[in-house]
């Protein structure tokens, strides 16, 4: 936006001049858009199930008061439905205190593999329900980072759950640890996760958006599968805060890998 007013003091014959003052509005309105359309996106996320819920409560009082059988399913899907509002309540809390401690960094140290090794356990169960292959390299040796061991486990869980729940039909998922003497990016020696997957894959149009706040590629899926879109923006936050890296490399029908560099 510019301002012009004529300078005071400059009579006629005195020549014309102007002040000139810039304020840039761009960024201020950006930012503005930015909080009123996330404001909008978790109102109309936190309604969508909500709307269901007084659906199906507004059913129980009446046409299946009387039902067992419609009675039981109707609960199943509420309960499915309260869950999914839970799960993007904790990720939007999640969210908020990992982009607000962007500028800390982590103090402490922790073995990558181990973390990997224990992130893994804990997903194998939803990868057997999916009939999924989790395999894990790792080597010997201790990779150790800075890090903050609960945000970087949240980061390998979120990356190895899509990889199940998206790309879970090609049978596979591989996650691979690589010590680097030396990575370009880092200016250093640094620690590399791949996550892969033999699914669909993702259209290259897309890569860039991936880590916005509920980006979906395809929502209907997302939904479907319990996502709150909200999982990859978390991670990215968490790199930040880790001064890490994640790339995605990925082609329709040539599954996904998602990497993960950081500072060692
Ligand atoms: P969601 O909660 O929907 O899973 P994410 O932020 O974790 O949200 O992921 C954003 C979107 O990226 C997903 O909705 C999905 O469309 C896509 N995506 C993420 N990982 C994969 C993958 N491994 N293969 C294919 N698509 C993926």
């Amino acid at each position: 936006e510019v301002h012009c007013r004529p300078l005071p003091g400059l009579g006629a014959g005195q020549g014309d001049a102007v002040f000139v003052s810039f304020v840039d509005l761009t960024q201020m309105e950006q930012a503005g858009q930015m909080r009123r359309d996330f404001v909008a996106n978790v109102s109309h996320e936190l309604r969508t199930p909500l709307t269901a819920l007084m659906g199906f409560i507004e059913t129980l009082r009446g046409a299946a008061r009387d039902d067992a059988k419609a009675r039981d399913r109707f609960l199943g899907i509420m309960e499915a439905e309260a869950n999914r509002m839970n799960r993007l309540v904790g990720d939007l809390l999640s969210l908020n205190r990992v982009e607000s401690e962007e500028r800390v960094r982590p103090a402490k140290r922790l073995d990558l593999g181990t973390l990997l090794s224990s992130a893994l356990a804990t997903l194998r169960p939803l990868a057997d329900e999916a009939g999924v292959e989790l395999n894990l390299t790792v080597g010997q040796d201790p990779v150790e980072v800075p890090g903050e061991p609960d945000q970087l486990r949240q980061v390998v869980v979120n990356l190895v759950e899509n990889a199940i729940k998206y790309g879970g039909a090609g049978g596979s998922v591989d996650v691979a640890l690589t010590v680097l003497d030396h990575d370009a990016a880092m200016r250093g020696p640094a620690a590399r996760i791949e996550v892969t997957d033999h699914g669909p894959g993702i259209d290259p149009v897309h890569l860039p958006r991936l880590t916005e706040r509920f980006y979906r590629v395809d929502s209907h899926r997302s939904r479907e599968m319990g996502g709150t879109g909200l999982g990859l923006a978390i991670v990215k936050h968490i790199l930040n805060r880790h001064r890490g890296r994640l790339r995605v490399d990925s082609a329709p029908s040539k599954g996904a890998t998602f990497t993960v560099i950081l500072p060692r």
